[in-house]
């Protein structure tokens, strides 16, 4: 494991949180990064105000990629799906709280793709 990474991201990589899937749910979404082989599911249950009262994640990849998942994961619960809508690139990074380059960046990015395609349609999703 390269010494780049934050332990924080270690930390979550290795003991993911909120990770697993939900059964029933009313999202589940899942989309890979083949430039790199992650993957990455996302399974939400919302209360009738669209609050997001449980989230979980599954799948595989590297570091960056299950770790942002996992930090993502931690962050949404309790949040609305109109919450969502405002989460950019940048709450990512703050998150991850290192520089990435833009094969890397794809990793970090995967799971908040598949959370706002997830909840809204991939029209709302705008790769910079
Ligand atoms: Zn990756």
């Amino acid at each position: 494991m390269d010494d780049m990474y934050r332990e924080v991201i270690l930390d979550h990589y290795k003991n993911p949180r909120h990770n697993g899937e939900l059964d029933p749910a009313d999202i589940s979404y899942q989309d890979d990064n083949p430039l790199c082989g992650d993957m990455i599911r996302i399974d939400l249950r919302v209360d009738k105000d669209n609050k997001i009262i449980e989230c979980a994640f599954s799948g595989h990849g590297c570091a960056i990629s299950q770790a942002s998942a996992s930090m993502l994961m931690e962050d949404i619960k309790g949040k609305t799906l109109d919450d969502i809508k405002d989460y950019t690139r940048d709450d990512i990074l703050e998150m991850l709280g290192i520089e990435l380059g833009p094969v890397r960046l794809k990793c970090a990015m995967l799971s908040l793709k598949v959370l706002k395609v997830g909840a809204y349609g991939v029209q709302e999703w705008v790769e910079d």
